[in-house]
């Protein structure tokens, strides 16, 4: 509540956030950014001394797993070896020689979540310059396990991996990115974005896939990490294109083929569902999914085990020792990976920003109870992002304590719930579900209805409750609104009005921070730095985000003693190589977007968007003339017609002018022999439109039509 709190307080303030960017529609539980939140951590420091620091924690871990470990993929000898030589480039960098023990007791103490406690210690004795080097140097500082391997033959090197985002970085959504080696390829993710305020009329953006079409025989399958939108959703549209395997965990496979029927593509795509800790072999690579915790059941982080080493993606996660259904994030395994030494962590950036841990999902649950037993006489509504079951889960276990009974409103809520009970994720008793037609029979304050809506999208069901234009739903004194979500940026302005139209109609609302109704599905910044303490990798990219997450993170790993030419923020269709022994990120490969107009898929594009702001601006002009093709004599016109300019019937005067000035222009090219119609039109354009900004200093689009006959 506090952390919630606060932004609120900050918000108000002249620092608070401007958010531009503007997207209508969510897929997924979003940060609330709080750009004013200046770095907590201190100032990189990359001298920490290192050396000697691995032996305890790395020889522990290496029982467990390591077989399953060395499966598979070829080339693996050596990889949970710890070679004596492998820190001497960082140990010889570290300049606090004598401090060596204090980073060593540190080490031996891993996995531990940060080291700020530690450095806050030292920061307040303090005094004298000797200390301030004592200081520096005990920051604890991540040196990776990570060794290059040896290939096969003796002295031969492994094949490098490339690994190319073809989404996901510098913006939230559309998330793909593709894994490389020798002639196979794999894919993590394929989701979709939602667009901004410059895409008029655009419903979605894909990521362009000219890339996966030109390799498409390499391509050996996509692996999921969860089942939100910006993950999955543009499946459909590569599948159509390219035939290929689907791997992921059950509830996300559900949703998967849910999207697979609706685009005809069921039964002609293979699915394939797995469990955390399961290994599937594509071509040189093997991929290893982890249990991770998010804002959706079934999220896995992929590992993948490369002839030249492993590669850790976490996927979106967060870490939530108490989580409702499912398991918890299995750190032990990401611990393992790091001390048998990872060689590039690709991490979640969406709450960068933000310091601290986030909440567990439970909370959430006990701010229902505290709730319900205040809306006590009242029907109680709750919006809620579909995908979030946990959610769900909770207000239907509310809703069993208090004795409602619940229906569910909404498209995508009906569809993500029905799969999510099919499958198992959703536990609630017979008989607690009524369709929404059946409410009627209950009293109001025996009723619960979870919605859709929460980010205030204008279609949504919330939406058309507090306009009062929902088919079953009046809105009224009676009612308790809870919106459980925080809004995107840039969807505060739709959230509020559907707020102050919900308060009019005398409903109690409960929005944002007023009680701990959400926690993020993503983790702050202690979460993330105990993942790059476990995982330990060698070379670090932040991924997921935009450039300010992007940017906060890698200052989050360097404060952690990532080297700074170890940390990549790279960009869509960079290619990032490397065997262990080196890396390239400068050879790029063609990526962007492909904007979704209803059926179409790529049709739309700059020009047409430009088209569509200049007509969204200042409407559109048309002069219609019809003209002897032989003497240019004028038959019929100039007619005027305009569409979001002015009020025709009020501006008599102004289309006169339009009128006069057309015909000038023809009367001009009236004696000569030969006309070149393309330069009347383009003639009569300029004439119309230096009036029209002469006059009223706009620019339409104004399109003449001569018809010669
Ligand atoms: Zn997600
Ligand atoms: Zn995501």
């Amino acid at each position: 509540m506090s952390e919630r709190k606060t932004n609120q307080t900050l918000s108000g303030t002249s620092l608070g956030p401007k958010k531009q960017s503007r997207a209508s529609l969510s897929f997924e539980d979003m940060p609330v950014f709080t750009k004013w939140e200046m770095p907590s951590e201190p100032a990189p420091v990359k001298e920490a001394a290192k050396a000697a620091s691995q032996k305890g924690g790395a020889a522990k871990k290496k029982t467990n797993n390591q077989n399953a470990g060395q499966k598979g993929a070829s080339g693996k000898k050596g990889q949970g070896k710890n070679k004596p030589g492998q820190k001497t480039q960082k140990a010889q960098k570290g300049k606090g020689k004598g401090n060596a023990p204090v980073a060593e007791k540190q080490k031996a103490e891993r996995p531990k979540p940060t080291g700020q406690p530690a450095q806050k210690k030292q920061t307040g004795a303090k005094k004298q310059p000797v200390k301030q080097t004592l200081q520096n140097n005990t920051i604890p500082s991540i040196s990776t396990n990570f060794s290059p391997k040896k290939g096969g033959k003796k002295g031969k090197k492994n094949p490098p991996i490339r690994i190319i985002p073809l989404g996901g970085l510098n913006e939230i959504g559309k998330n793909l990115t593709v894994y490389e080696c020798q002639d196979d390829i794999f894919l993590v993710d394929c989701g979709l974005a939602f667009p901004d305020e410059t895409m008029l009329g655009v419903d979605l953006v894909i990521p362009d896939f000219s890339y996966l079409v030109q390799n498409k025989e390499k391509i050996r399958g996509v692996v999921i990490t969860h089942g939100h939108e910006d993950h999955i959703g543009s499946l459909t549209y590569l599948l159509k294109q390219i035939d290929l395997p689907v791997y992921g965990t059950k509830l996300t496979i559900g949703l998967v083929e849910g999207k697979l029927k609706e685009a005809g593509l069921l039964g002609r795509v293979k699915t394939h569902v797995v469990t955390p800790g399961d290994r599937v072999k594509l071509g040189c690579m093997e991929v290893e999914f982890v249990r991770v915790n998010h804002s959706i059941p079934d999220a896995v982080a992929i590992v993948t085990h490369a002839p030249c080493g492993t590669v850790v993606q976490t996927g979106d996660f967060k870490i939530d020792y108490t989580p409702i259904g499912g398991g918890v994030i299995d750190l032990a395994r990401f611990g393992e990976l790091g001390s048998r030494g990872v060689l590039l962590l690709l991490s979640d950036s969406t709450n960068a920003e933000r310091p601290g841990s986030t909440t567990t999902e439970r909370k959430v649950g006990q701010s229902f109870d505290n709730l319900f037993k205040t809306a006590e006489d009242k029907r109680i509504i709750i919006a809620t992002f579909s995908s979030n079951i946990q959610r769900i889960q909770q207000i239907c276990d509310a809703a069993v304590k208090f004795g409602r009974c619940v229906a569910i409103s909404g498209r995508s809520m009906e569809n993500v719930t029905g799969i999510a009970r099919e499958l198992g994720y959703l536990h609630v008793p017979e008989g607690l579900i009524v369709p929404m037609e059946e409410l009627s029979r209950f009293r109001p304050s025996e009723t619960v209805i979870i919605t859709t809506g929460s980010q205030g999208e204008p279609m949504s069901a919330l939406s058309r409750m507090s306009m009062g234009s929902h088919r079953q739903v009046t809105v009224g004194k009676g009612d308790f609104i809870i919106i459980s979500a925080t809004p995107i940026p840039g969807n505060e302005k739709l959230v509020s009005r559907v707020v102050n139209e919900l308060l009019r109609s005398g409903a109690d609302v409960i929005y944002e921070s007023m009680y701990d109704v959400h926690v993020s599905g993503h983790a702050c910044q202690e979460e993330l730095k105990l993942m790059m303490e476990l995982v330990r990798p060698k070379y670090f990219m932040p991924v997921h985000g935009e450039f300010k997450h992007l940017k906060r993170h890698a200052d989050l790993a360097r404060s952690l003693g990532i080297p700074d030419e170890n940390i990549i923020i790279s960009e869509i269709g960079r290619v990032l190589e490397t065997d262990g022994t080196y890396l390239k990120n400068e050879q790029t490969v063609p990526a962007g977007r492909v904007l979704v107009d209803g059926l179409g898929v790529g049709d739309v594009g700059s020009v047409v968007l430009r088209d569509r702001k200049l007509l969204s601006e200042d409407g559109l002009v048309i002069i219609v003339v019809t003209v002897d093709s032989l003497t240019g004599e004028v038959l019929s016109g100039p007619d005027v017609v305009s569409r979001g300019f002015v009020y025709m019937r009020e501006s008599e005067e102004v289309v006169e002018e339009f009128r006069n000035l057309t015909l000038k222009v023809l009367d001009s090219v009236k004696d000569r022999r030969h006309k070149d119609w393309n330069d009347v039109k383009v003639r009569i354009k300029e004439a119309v439109s230096s009036c029209v900004y002469r006059r009223m200093k706009r620019s339409p689009m104004i399109l003449p039509i001569v018809m010669e006959v």
